[in-house]
């Protein structure tokens, strides 16, 4: 097999003719601001979309978690439950208020926060614990409905971070609706992109108003510039919101080119000791990323045998981008102080990381490119 003269990457953009329109008009009217048709349209639409009454756009899906973590009065040394295995963004917006993240491993079977293990963390912080972050890998839904039930019995505020799983849906509903505050975002790599950009949505007007007034400086209604609260400079601009815009239009369309990659790959290595990143009933993964993993008993370096190391480095050596999976964050020197809480003696997500790596899951890539990589990835068995 030759080497590819132009790269597969694991997920780059995919773009249309809407985008280019909407960037356009905002030329054409000098709406070149953080100010302007496009992000009221993408707010009005990001909410008709997922069912959810408010939403503000923002700079980044980083930027909408720390006004999350926020709006859920998060305090010095105040506790939130968060998942291990993701983004370090998920997490570090906890540090930005000086709270105290503790971290939750996943479960098996849907690679997302242990509703078994959260509980154990509930009831080992008690009422130190101001509110939950999770995250929904790869786009693939958390069991959303128990941790939304375990928040509200044990009274911490929900956070959904649907950074990666924006157009998955949980028991018909959509990821990005099941926490008080939820979040999107628009990098460049995720299944839709604004080139950058996030959003934050919730059914509480007020707090999107608050989360608003805190990403424009929290300037009072004065004529001076007047402030009583600290604030950010966090407003999407309308150049991206018109990126963003038209590539909504597409989500749906971009999900079943997802899907179909998936699919590919899960048909094309059936006959090697790998497992695709699972999902559970009544659950609709985006399919964002493909990932495998090597099962236990043909793990390692003797003959047959394959990592995902050296998976990655022979894709690399035909120009095909992998990654592995994210390193679980009670792993990170970054956070090595912080309490990691889980099932009995488990270490799921330490498991998944050992064995597992994110295949190229791009939509520019071709049928016929794919099955390129599904026999490079084979002939390192
Ligand atoms: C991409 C991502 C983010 C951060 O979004 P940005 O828009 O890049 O700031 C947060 N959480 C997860 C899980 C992500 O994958």
């Amino acid at each position: 097999m030759q080497r590819f003269d132009k790269k597969i990457w694991l997920s780059s953009p995919y773009i249309h003719k809407e985008e280019r329109k909407f960037v356009n008009e905002a030329f054409d009217t000098n709406w070149m601001s953080t100010i302007g048709e496009n992000i009221d349209k993408l707010e009005g639409a990001m909410c008709s979309y997922l069912g959810c009454k408010a939403s503000v756009a923002l700079a980044s899906g980083t930027a909408a978690l720390h006004l999350a973590v926020k709006l859920a009065n998060v305090q010095h040394g105040d506790i939130v439950l968060c998942s291990d295995m993701t983004f370090a963004a998920t997490v570090n917006p906890v540090s930005y208020e000086r709270g105290i993240q503790v971290f939750i491993d996943c479960e098996k079977d849907t690679w997302n926060m242990n509703p078994t293990a959260l509980e154990i963390a509930l009831k080992k912080y008690g009422k130190k614990v101001k509110a939950v972050i999770v995250a929904d890998l790869y786009g693939t839904p958390a069991k959303l409905d128990e941790i939304s039930a375990l928040c509200e019995k044990y009274n911490a505020v929900m956070i959904e971070d649907a950074a990666e799983s924006l157009s998955a849906t949980y028991k018909e509903r959509q990821s990005g609706t099941f926490g008080k505050y939820n979040v999107v975002s628009f990098n460049g790599n995720k299944i839709i992109t604004g080139t950058s950009g996030g959003m934050l949505l919730s059914d509480d007007e007020a707090a999107i108003s608050k989360a608003k007034f805190l990403s424009t400086q929290a300037r009072e209604p004065f004529p001076w510039y007047q402030h009583c609260e600290l604030g950010y400079n966090y407003r999407m601009s309308n150049l991206i919101a018109g990126v963003a815009r038209g590539q909504l239009l597409h989500l749906d369309q971009h999900k079943a080119m997802k899907k179909k990659i998936w699919q590919r790959y899960q048909n094309g290595l059936k006959d090697l000791p790998v497992q695709m990143n699972p999902f559970v009933e009544h659950s609709e993964p985006n399919y964002w990323l493909s990932c495998l993993t090597i099962n236990k008993d043909s793990f390692g370096d003797g003959i047959g045998k394959a990592t995902p190391e050296k998976i990655r480095l022979t894709l690399d050596k035909y120009n095909v981008e992998s990654r592995p999976i994210w390193k679980p964050m009670h792993l990170q020197p970054l956070y090595a102080d912080r309490d990691f809480i889980t099932v009995g003696n488990d270490n799921v997500g330490e498991d998944i990381f050992t064995r597992g790596l994110c295949l190229p899951s791009d939509l520019n890539m071709t049928e016929e490119q794919q099955t390129v990589v599904i026999e490079i990835i084979k002939n390192c068995f």
